[in-house]
């Protein structure tokens, strides 16, 4: 069925969202723009929008397949999806399977070890606080949400994180860690929503520990589109065989 592209509603950082002429369905397209450093760092690379699009769109069709429901459609155009729009609930919630990042430079835990079993941890969606680490009382001092949704949050994004790992792992990848974002449908269901990127996700190759992700950008270790093809060649090969 043929879906209209109608007018633009929000630009972030990262994408776009347009309203469709079908309801409660929106278009999200992916920018080719790289922000890090609370936006201090810049740069549009040619290639990336397209290259999330289409990881973005394999990872939630897995989890799909797998029974783990989430805001994805269909595709759209070789930049875009069809996403369920959603009330998003201002928090990123971070697991991690080994350390890196703020773990390292905020905790002091060695870079590159196993954390068993994962941490789990919110942040606040918040660009003028820089988005800080929040913990369950702050959440729900906020109003944000209460204990139920929180449990709610916890527990899917383990499960993402169970299935995550295992399709990374086919593809010869490590996943160091990753943030997601859930959102309410209409009829007030928690939604996974958001993206599943290698903006989004820290990505070791398996047996290098190569950084594949956007840390390559933030820390100039490489070129990114390079990084991001290797993704999702290896992604292709596991998920659809
Ligand atoms: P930012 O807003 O941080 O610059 P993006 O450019 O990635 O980030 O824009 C994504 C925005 O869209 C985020 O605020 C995110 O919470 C929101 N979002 C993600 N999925 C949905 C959805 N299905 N419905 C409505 N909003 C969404
Ligand atoms: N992350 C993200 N958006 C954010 C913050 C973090 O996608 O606003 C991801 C990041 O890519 C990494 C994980 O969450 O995979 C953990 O990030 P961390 O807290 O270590 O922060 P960073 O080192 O990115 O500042």
């Amino acid at each position: 069925m043929e879906v209209k592209k109608l007018e633009k509603i929000y630009e972030g950082k990262a994408k776009i969202y347009y309203r469709t002429d079908r309801d409660g369905v929106l278009i999200q397209e992916f920018k080719d723009h790289a922000t890090a450093f609370d936006g201090e760092k810049f740069a549009v690379i040619e290639g990336k929008g397209y290259l999330n699009a289409r990881i973005s769109a394999l990872l939630f069709r897995e989890l799909k397949r797998r029974g783990l429901e989430n805001h994805y459609v269909d595709d759209y155009d070789d930049k875009s999806h069809l996403v369920l729009e959603l009330k998003m609930i201002p928090v990123e919630v971070v697991v991690r399977n080994i350390a890196a990042g703020s773990l390292v430079k905020r905790l002091g835990f060695e870079m590159g070890k196993a954390i068993s079993p994962p941490i789990v941890e919110f942040y606040l969606k918040a660009d003028e606080l820089h988005d800080p680490i929040v913990n369950r009382y702050h959440i729900k001092a906020l109003g944000i949400a209460d204990d139920d949704t929180l449990d709610e949050l916890e527990v899917e994004a383990l499960k993402v994180n169970d299935a995550l790992v295992e399709v990374f792992n086919k593809a010869s990848m490590k996943l160091v860690d990753f943030k997601l974002e859930y959102g309410r449908a209409r009829d007030g269901c928690v939604i996974l929503g958001d993206e599943i990127t290698p903006d989004t996700c820290r990505l070791w190759d398996r047996e290098t520990d190569n950084t594949l992700d956007k840390d390559r950008f933030r820390f100039d270790k490489g070129d990114l589109i390079e990084g991001y093809r290797v993704i999702y060649e290896r992604l292709l090969r596991v998920v659809y065989s």
